[in-house]
């Protein structure tokens, strides 16, 4: 589902934010990415997301090499393929919750009837089916990123890209929407989240953890030389990549 290929990005300035970060991720895993500030959690992140391009390595997405792509073509797939979660939540203000989760799907070319009905589906599968005409304003903090979650899925993408949902909500509602990426991921969603609470990261299946531009540890069992892997059963058996 995405791939990061030794992955270097230096900001103008000269910042190295990643330093040689390769990085697989099958279809369907739910990754956990941990790391302390300033790590190059962000960064990578964006990379994933098609949204900034790497100094140098290799990015693919869905089996496209994200540098041989033009701008066009670029953000056709990302609308296609990607749904993305921010801590700030990044909704209209003034505008309502359906209309929010509606223009999620301006850029694939939904009719606006079609885009409100879909709207409504996802805000019903996050549990907001009774806040559809409520303004951003008018909303919890929880509830607020539980509308971007919707938006972020009303076309069914098969990647969703989460940069710290949690961070600005308190642990009830934060566990709200750590319970929603997982349902997500249950019925097939790719997901990746970064947060800083390593207890939240230590109950998702995979956990990369960063340190100065730098992959320092990956709990993904296929990083173990197959020798060393259980025989059967575990949670990668049988797969091969
Ligand atoms: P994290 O998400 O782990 O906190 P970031 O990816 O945001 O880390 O940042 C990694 C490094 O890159 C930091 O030193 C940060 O200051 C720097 N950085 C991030 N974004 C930019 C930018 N747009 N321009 C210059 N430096 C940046």
């Amino acid at each position: 589902m995405l791939s990061l290929m030794d992955v270097r990005k230096q900001y103008p300035g000269g910042v190295v934010a990643l330093d040689g970060v390769s990085l697989d991720v099958s279809p369907g895993e739910l990754v956990a990415i941990v790391g302390p500030s300033g790590s190059g959690k962000s960064t990578m992140l964006h990379l994933a997301g098609t949204l900034d391009r790497p100094t140098s390595g290799h990015v693919r997405v869905a089996g496209h090499d994200v540098s041989r792509l033009a701008d066009r073509r670029l953000a056709g797939l990302r609308a296609r393929t990607i749904g993305f979660v921010f801590q700030q939540f990044h909704l209209a203000a003034g505008v309502s919750a359906l209309d929010n989760v509606a223009d999620g799907l301006l850029y694939l070319g939904v009719p606006l009837r079609q885009r409100r009905e879909r709207a409504r589906a996802a805000l019903e599968r996050v549990g907001l089916e009774h806040r559809l005409t409520h303004r951003p304003h008018e909303l919890s903090g929880g509830e607020r990123q539980r509308v971007a979650i919707a938006r972020a899925v009303v076309g069914s993408p098969p990647l969703l890209l989460a940069d710290e949902p949690t961070g600005n909500l308190d642990s009830a509602a934060g566990a709200g929407v750590l319970q929603l990426l997982r349902d997500l991921h249950a019925a097939g969603t790719t997901v990746l989240v970064i947060t800083h609470d390593r207890e939240l990261a230590a109950g998702l299946p995979r956990q990369v953890v960063m340190r100065d531009g730098r992959i320092i540890a990956d709990t993904n069992s296929t990083d173990i030389p197959s020798e060393t892997m259980p025989a059967a059963g575990g949670p990668h058996g049988g797969q091969h990549e």
